[in-house]
């Protein structure tokens, strides 16, 4: 019987949960046994300090660098209700161990012993790019379990290929080969929300409004979001104001039109990652001084923070993510040694194979191209179309 583990990584995303229970409900539908690796890579322990080595982490308790209680066997009742929970149950974390090959090893050690063999791993560009370097590493991890005298060769026989799959779990919709990733379409959606009850309370008072969102170095969001709510201006990472432009002067211009036509609310929407053309920040702050000296606007700062995050996700990310994790499913029960290990991708309204390696690397070319100014560059290789 094949054994397929879920784990959810890095930043939670609405749907995640969804994403979970379409794998473990689709892995036993086809006849598997399903596990859920809690508190992703890491496990719960936060003690572990210094030097990662082999030894220190066998003192510790790590999620799938743990193994043991952190791998739990799930059967078709264990997932009841998840479609509607936001955040992850089965917990999500940052882990340091994980990005040190003595982790790696830890982890492929643990999940040999559990008898697994493919893992589903739900979590944003960080994630993928870990659990890529995790099955590139894998012969390697093997032959170095054997030498450690860890494992026996017997016991690495029937593991000597690692299925690994990737679900985009991010609220920043910033993975490149797809068009959406599951939990975006919440976060943007409670974003209109919080705008929405901003702009009433603004138009009342005639205030402006500066409102942080996230996204890091991903203007998805703010752009979304200021299409949904008609903002007067936003400022998103991959289209900063240009060389030589005074655009502090351009945004008070294009403001005081606004307010000129009777517009009684002014709405500033601005991405926790946007810079200007020296590659500075462009802060909520800023901006709000800004209005404030140079337009005599009475202005508000809000950053909306974590509640954009949290929360029942929407349909749609209910429904991406359980599309998304019977094709991981389905994916694992297909895949090949040569065949390279597949990215779970939504292209043009249809759930599809992409390769994990290819979508993890054009990921980093993005915001590598947005960190040396090449925006035309990064756009292309966004949507090369
Ligand atoms: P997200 O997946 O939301 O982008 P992070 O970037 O924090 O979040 O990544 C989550 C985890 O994935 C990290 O804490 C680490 O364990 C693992 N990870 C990220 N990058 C790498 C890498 N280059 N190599 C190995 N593991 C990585």
């Amino acid at each position: 019987k094949r054994k397929i583990a879920i784990l959810t990584s890095g930043g939670d995303a609405p749907g995640m949960n969804a994403a979970v229970r379409a794998v473990v409900r689709a892995a036993i539908v086809k006849g598997c046994d399903a596990y859920a690796v809690h508190e992703g890579y890491q496990g719960n322990d936060t003690t572990l300090k210094g030097k990662i080595t082999l030894t220190t982490l066998k003192r510790h308790r790590l999620g799938l660098v743990d193994g043991g209680d952190m791998i739990k066997k799930m059967e078709w009742d264990d997932v009841q209700d998840y479609l509607s929970i936001g955040g992850t149950v089965i917990g999500t974390a940052r882990c340091a161990a994980f990005r040190e090959r003595p982790g790696r090893l830890l982890a492929a050690k643990n999940m040999i012993k559990k008898g697994i063999d493919a893992l589903v791993v739900c979590g944003g560009d960080g994630s993928l790019t870990g659990a890529n370097m995790f099955r590139s590493e894998w012969p390697s991890l093997l032959e170095e379990l054997v030498k450690e005298n860890e494992l026996t060769a017997e016991e690495i026989e029937p593991f000597a290929h690692l299925n690994i799959v990737g679900l985009v779990g991010s609220i920043d919709n910033d993975m490149h080969s797809t068009d959406i990733t599951i939990g975006a379409v919440t976060c943007l959606h409670r974003i209109c929300e919080s705008i929405d009850s901003i702009s009433s309370t603004a138009s009342s008072h005639s205030r402006a409004f500066v409102v942080e969102v996230m996204g890091r170095h991903c203007g998805w969001l703010a752009l979304m979001a200021g299409i949904a709510t008609g903002a007067d201006f936003i400022f998103i990472p991959e289209c900063p104001p240009h060389a030589g432009e005074n655009w502090r002067e351009n945004m008070c211009a294009e403001i005081k039109r606004h307010r000129d036509l009777g517009k009684r609310k002014t709405i500033v929407i601005v991405c926790e990652g946007a810079i200007d053309s020296e590659l500075q920040p462009i802060t909520a702050k800023d901006l709000t001084d800004l209005l404030t000296e140079r337009l005599h606007l009475d202005t508000r700062m809000t950053i909306l923070g974590h509640v954009q995050r949290g929360g029942s996700p929407s349909s749609f990310d209910r429904i991406l993510a359980s599309l998304q994790g019977v094709e991981a499913v389905e994916a694992v029960l297909a895949s090949k040694p040569d065949i390279p290990s597949p990215m779970i991708a939504m292209c043009e309204n249809k759930i599809k194979r992409v390769d994990l390696m290819k979508a993890v690397k054009l990921t980093g070319d993005v915001a590598k191209a947005i960190g040396r100014r090449d925006f035309e560059g990064a756009m292309e290789l966004r949507d090369p179309s």
